[in-house]
């Protein structure tokens, strides 16, 4: 199984927490959209014919492309690739680009899947990430894309500065009330040169709040489950049968192509990256050329990999994988540094798996980091 991840890099306006590859000129959409299927064209044969099962539009904001545009690129996809009989295709869009019609008419294309931009249902936090929505907007699209479309995941920010607990609870609820069968929920974090970064820095923002996010994961964790809701990945959580085909597969460490500007692609051994630069990538592509830097990853790069996706996933880490995989010093290894995340009750072993407890959870990233490989 494969994927294909394409990257549309364009955005009304600059959100002021984002640091993802974007432009808000509009100028090259038309250049960028042939560029892309004929990326889609030169790479055609890296898959060696392995069947293509999910297909993520992720940007950017690709609903900013029109649906030509977009069946024009999937029509791309069916041309050159092998694709299942029933593939997932994501759409990442934005509440102010879905009108009704708008929804109606994506409900009748290949897209069965929305992944929406909520972020937050308050109009205090939606100005303070500066998002080009409203909250009206944030309520109405849901209200109609529910009547068109059943797999839809909305993603939510917490640890938002000024935002009570209380507050956050309500926006969950309100997500709740939609009943959409999927949410993908992120701390919001300060990256260096964002506005954001720059805002806190003057002070005319108030810095996050590392202990109120830890807690906003925990009324998260314990209404999403309380309300039936699988907790499959940090930062995911979704009902049966919902869980992101195109995620998973990622988490699990299978290829994946990824097209368009700054797209990263792996293919188990190597991981490529494009070229962050719209117009850089639009002219290599023009001359047969795929703008791409490609790094081999060594062993250790493959098993903290490993460590990082599969502890951050319900799956968790399996021991003898890592022991089939990467040889006995790699598991003696992973064995021996656990420990002190084991008794101190972040870490514990089930079946063969090594998995974070509740109370790790939300400290992940920090303990795989713990257990990678230097060398
Ligand atoms: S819409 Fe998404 S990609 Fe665009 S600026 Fe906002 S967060 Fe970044």
């Amino acid at each position: 199984m494969a994927g294909i991840y394409i990257h549309i890099p364009f955005c009304k306006q600059a959100c002021h927490y984002c640091d993802f590859h974007f432009s808000t000129s509009l100028k090259k959409k038309d250049e960028l959209v042939n560029a892309l299927t004929k990326e889609l064209e030169l790479r055609k044969d890296e898959f060696n014919n392995t069947t293509v099962e999910t297909i993520y539009f992720g940007g950017g904001t690709p609903s900013l492309l029109s649906n030509d545009e977009l069946q024009f690129i999937i029509d791309a996809v069916y041309k050159n690739y092998k694709v299942s009989e029933n593939p997932e295709i994501t759409l990442e869009a934005n509440p102010d680009d879905l009108s009704k019609d708008r929804i109606i008419e994506l409900s009748k294309s290949r897209i069965n899947r929305l992944s929406i931009g909520i972020q937050s249902f308050f109009e205090d936090d939606l100005k303070l990430m500066n998002r080009a929505h409203n909250a009206n907007e944030a309520k109405t699209c849901l209200e109609e894309a529910t009547k068109h479309f059943d797999n839809i995941s909305l993603d939510l920010i917490y640890g938002i500065p000024g935002a009570s607990n209380e507050q956050w609870l309500k926006n969950i609820e309100m997500a709740l009330s939609f009943n959409v069968p999927h949410v993908s929920s992120y701390a919001l974090t300060v990256e260096p040169k964002t506005a954001l970064a720059s805002f806190i820095k003057k002070g005319v923002i108030e810095d996050v709040d590392d202990e109120q996010a830890h807690e906003q994961f925990h009324v998260l964790k314990e209404k999403l489950e309380a309300s039936g809701f699988v907790h499959y990945e940090l930062s995911n959580f979704g009902k049966d049968g919902y869980f992101s085909k195109n995620n998973s597969a990622y988490w699990q460490g299978k290829s994946y192509l990824g097209i368009g500007p700054s797209a990263h692609s792996f293919n188990g051994k190597q991981r490529g990256w494009n070229v962050k630069n719209n117009s850089k990538y639009i002219n290599a592509i023009a001359q047969n050329e795929l703008p791409i830097e490609i790094e081999t990853l060594t062993q250790t790069d493959q098993y903290n990999e490993y460590i990082m996706t599969g502890l951050r996933t319900i799956w968790g880490v399996s021991i003898k994988k890592v022991e089939e995989n990467f040889g006995i010093v790699f598991k003696d290894y992973l064995i021996e540094q656990s420990e002190v995340f084991i008794n101190q009750q972040l870490l514990y072993i089930d079946k063969a798996h090594l998995r974070v407890t509740k109370k790790g959870q939300f400290l992940c990233d920090g303990i795989a980091s713990e257990l990678f490989k230097i060398n």
